[in-house]
């Protein structure tokens, strides 16, 4: 399966930055990997005016479970669709602390990501007092059962591994540990969707830099990166997809 190398912009720069992040991101597209950016909302119209040819996919960080209503400062999956996007970032640890985004939520979010024809990029992860209690596969693998909705896999939606502990501290799980969550997630899709789990990516993330992606994305079950803060210097984010 082709990797997929997701940036996740999350709440960071200026329309000028934007538009010219994304510049960069184009020119230096082509290679193994899928490329995808997933700017703010307000920079979604700019940077897909930047994005030709398909070469990099554009992405929400979010949406409502509904396609539209009374939901003010919400944005619907058909808004996203509209736009450009073909994919959205749905339960990112961010949206689930800061927004007390539950499983089910996250579940809503996604059907209706589907609804719209969006690929839901679903993130799962374990707090680290999680993994000091050696519960971060079950902690992940139940975020799954929760949050992944039945038409999922047959969407080729894709599934983000994204320890909280991990997520912007420049501290990662060893290779193994991150091989052998990602099998516990193959496993999980495996027995939800049948075949069709042994084909969905599996993104991991957390402080992907250029300096550790290659490694990262050599391990069995590792499909690709969601990448922050490397994703804001179009030089890192294209190293790192470079890796592939
Ligand atoms: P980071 O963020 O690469 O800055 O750790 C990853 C993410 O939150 O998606």
């Amino acid at each position: 399966m082709r990797p997929l190398i997701a940036g996740n912009w999350k709440m960071h720069g200026s329309l000028t930055e934007a538009a010219s992040l994304a510049e960069a991101v184009q020119a230096g597209a082509g290679g193994a990997a899928e490329l995808l950016v997933c700017p703010p909302f307000p920079y979604l119209v700019p940077v897909a005016g930047k994005l030709s040819g398909g070469a990099v996919a554009l992405g929400g960080q979010d949406c409502h479970a509904a396609a539209k209503g009374a939901h003010t400062g919400d944005v619907a999956a058909p808004m996203l669709r509209d736009v450009g996007a073909r994919y959205v970032i749905l339960g990112h640890s961010e949206r689930r602390a800061n927004h007390a985004e539950t499983d089910a939520a996250v579940r809503a979010k996604a059907e209706a990501a589907l609804a719209a024809g969006l690929v839901p990029i679903v993130c799962v992860g374990e707090s680290e007092a999680e993994r000091l209690a050696a519960q971060a596969e079950p902690v992940v693998t139940g975020q799954l059962d929760g949050s992944l909705p039945d038409g999922f896999a047959a969407a080729g939606g894709v599934v983000a591994y994204e320890p909280v502990w991990a997520i912007g501290t420049g501290r990662t799980p060893t290779e193994a540990e991150i091989a052998a969550i990602h099998a516990a997630i193959r496993a999980n899709l495996k027995t939800r969707f049948g075949a069709a789990g042994g084909g969905l990516r599996i993104l991991y993330g957390g402080s992907v830099k250029p300096a550790n992606a290659k490694a990262i994305l050599a391990l069995p079950d590792v499909d690709g990166a969601l990448v922050g803060g490397a994703s804001l210097v179009a030089a890192d984010f294209l190293a790192i997809a470079a890796g592939v």
